[in-house]
């Protein structure tokens, strides 16, 4: 029985001693006890077999344990030496215990300098001393005293004077007779990824170029703003602020000095506004005022003139003077919106209008924008049937040297007529097929539609043509120029091509390349409307104008005696005359003005005085009754 590991030994010795025993009981004749004997042995057998099955099992089981806990220690191990993370252990006095390597590496000491110090201590810092736990640590604190298990727990601990993140988790310990015996659990150090997603949540907020908030963050605050608003029945402000002219900076001098120009800006922006107001970023040359308190209606007017008049001051950017200005637009909540979008969709218009009065000012929205921002809409939806359609038409208008007065060329002046609207002025239409850019193909059946009537008047008859900036910046204009010549065969001399000085303003090398391809062709450019724009008189020097159109305004301001009309005029005729460039007079209406421009020497005459724009052929016409009455 004491042999279990030797099963079949026992059975045989049994089974030998046995049937010995049986065999002399049986020989003597004592039946009974060689029955007992035989029983005796069958039990022991069994017996010796059973205890080394039991025996063979525990073996069994404790080789499996084994092999377990090698694996467990192993897993641990490798746990260990992870990146981050590690095992920590206190006891019943919040002392460390069984330190770890890589616990101690996280603390930056020993582990014998660890040993049985308390826990709190080792991450607390200088905190320790004064008492004043951060409150993530307080937590851990209270959490250890009151033998309570946490996971995942953010914890600020100051490692050799070094502010770092720990996640701990933890959960008391018992002992074998389920008596408290400490803490055990696992930590990893999160700064570099709780640094970065603070860095994520700034990004998210604010703008990377200005460091101004961002369209976000506004939207935040005036949400904020117009709760409060709402609550305490006061008014809150939403302005939208939008730089004048600054595409055409980028356009000309790069991106690195628009964003520059950006961010000077946001600095004017930021000295200007109170601790009432916030101001950020929308997105490219916009930016946002949320007003807090509006209850000072006088208040937000005064907010916008102050930063008109702050962005319009020159910038000196990378060795350039920029001139760029500011047009605002403002809604106050809840009066012209009670949501965030509406209100800032409000302001938008009430901004949109001011863009188009020419910029530099500051609009309040009314309820009457909509409409008109509806019209326009309307209006650019018509606008691009309008080719299809075929619903434009081209006017005349004759030219006429101011001497003989014989008619030397025509205008083309483009009409609309809309089946929706009627009869569309291009003072109304051109600005919108020009933001649309639908002005490229309008403008290019302009051209083909303008050369070809020209073919049908007397070779001495010249024809102008109106081209938009938008259009000249457009690759394409050369070979449109080119095909309307050859398609209806009028010779390059008696195209003349009419543009404004605006187009120098947004991209001038690239305009002035495209009209020089243009004359290298053989047709001429005339400078029109001039005096209403930027008249700055450098380019005069570098392009070879054909002819120089003062504007009607000077006409006028010269008839009526203007000092200063008068000066311009004879300054421009002068100049043109040094220059070779010839000068019309634009709409000359009576005998008056027709008298002050021939006096102050303008080559040739346009205006209603010698003819309105009329159709083409009532522009024919015009040379029979001349040759007509010649004849
Ligand atoms: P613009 O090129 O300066 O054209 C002259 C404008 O003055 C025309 O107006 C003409 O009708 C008007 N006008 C002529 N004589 C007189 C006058 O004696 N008194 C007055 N009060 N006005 C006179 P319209 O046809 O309304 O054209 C306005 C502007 O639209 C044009 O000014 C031009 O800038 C633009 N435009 C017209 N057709 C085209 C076109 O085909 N393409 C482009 N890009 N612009 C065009
Ligand atoms: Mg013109
Ligand atoms: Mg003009």
């Amino acid at each position: 029985m004491l042999l279990p590991a030797v099963p079949l030994g026992t059975v045989l010795f049994t089974g030998v001693a046995g049937v010995a025993g049986v065999a002399s009981f049986l020989f003597s004749g004592q039946f009974i006890l060689a029955v007992i004997s035989a029983g005796y042995c069958g039990i022991v057998a069994t017996g010796a077999i059973a205890s080394a099955r039991n025996f063979l099992i525990t073996k069994v089981a404790e080789s499996g344990m084994a092999e377990k806990s090698e694996v467990v220690s192993l897993l641990l191990r490798e746990f260990e030496e992870g990146e981050a993370d590690w095992l920590w252990q206190i006891d019943t006095s919040r002392r460390i215990r069984s330190v770890s390597p890589r616990f101690a590496f996280a603390l930056g000491l020993d582990p014998e300098d660890i040993e049985s110090k308390p826990f709190i201590q080792m991450i607390a810092g200088p905190a320790w001393e004064t008492g004043q736990f951060p409150s993530s640590l307080h937590d851990l604190a209270e959490r250890l005293k009151r033998r309570e298990s946490f996971s995942n727990l953010l914890v600020r601990v100051t490692i050799g004077g070094q502010q770092r993140w720990w996640e701990l988790s933890g959960t008391p310990k018992l002992n074998d007779s389920g008596v408290f015996d400490g803490f055990r659990g696992v930590g990893s150090d999160v700064t570099e990824q709780r640094e970065s997603s603070d860095k994520i949540a700034y990004m998210a907020r604010y703008d990377t170029l200005t460091g101004l908030p961002n369209r976000m963050m506004l939207t935040e605050a005036l949400a904020e703003a117009l709760r409060y608003a709402d609550q305490w029945r006061t008014r809150c402000a939403f302005m939208m602020i939008d730089l004048d002219r600054f595409k055409a900076v980028n356009d000309t001098l790069g991106h690195l000095v628009g964003d520059q120009l950006l961010a000077r800006v946001s600095e004017r922006l930021t000295s200007i506004v109170s601790d009432n107001e916030l101001c950020g970023r929308l997105g490219g040359d916009e930016f946002g005022i949320v007003v807090r308190d509006a209850s000072d209606a006088d208040r937000v007017s005064r907010v916008a003139e102050a930063v008109i008049q702050a962005l319009s001051q020159p910038y000196e950017v990378d060795h350039h003077t920029l001139y760029v200005g500011a047009s605002v637009g403002s809604a106050l909540g809840p009066r012209d919106g009670n949501t965030v979008e509406t209100l800032m969709r409000n302001a938008d218009l009430a901004l949109y209008r001011s863009k188009d009065e020419g910029g530099g000012q500051h609009f309040v929205y009314e309820p009457a924008l909509h409409a008109h921002a509806e019209e326009r809409r309307k209006l650019e939806f018509s606008l691009r049937r309008a080719l299809e359609k075929n619903e434009f038409i081209l006017e005349y208008q004759p030219v006429v040297d101011a001497i003989g007065e014989n008619v030397v060329s025509f205008e083309a002046l483009v009409r609309w007529r809309s089946e929706e609207h009627g009869l569309v002025s291009p003072v109304k239409f051109i600005p919108l097929a020009e933001d649309t850019r639908l002005i490229v193909p309008i403008g290019d059946w302009v051209l083909h539609e303008a050369c070809r009537e020209a073919t049908r008047w007397p070779e001495t008859v010249r024809i102008a043509v109106n081209v938009s900036g938008e259009q000249l910046l457009d690759p394409n204009f050369p070979a449109s120029v080119v095909s309307a010549l050859s398609l209806s065969g009028l010779a390059p001399s008696r195209l003349e091509i009419e543009v404004t000085e605006s187009i120098f303003v947004r991209d001038a090398s690239t305009a002035q390349a495209a009209l020089e391809r243009i004359m290298a062709l053989g047709c001429s450019v005339a400078l029109d409307d001039f005096g209403t724009g930027y008249s700055s008189l450098g380019y005069l020097r570098k392009m070879r104008f054909s002819t120089i159109k003062v504007d009607r305004s000077f006409v006028q301001g010269a008839a009526q005696g203007n000092a200063e009309s008068l000066a311009i005029i004879r300054a421009v005729v002068a100049m043109a005359d040094s220059l070779e460039m010839t000068t019309t007079a634009e709409g000359v209406e009576n005998e008056a003005e027709l008298a002050t421009v021939r006096q102050l020497g303008c080559n040739k005459i346009q205006g209603f005085y010698f003819g309105r724009p009329m159709g083409a052929i009532e522009a024919g016409q015009l040379f029979h009754t001349v040759s007509y009455a010649r004849g």
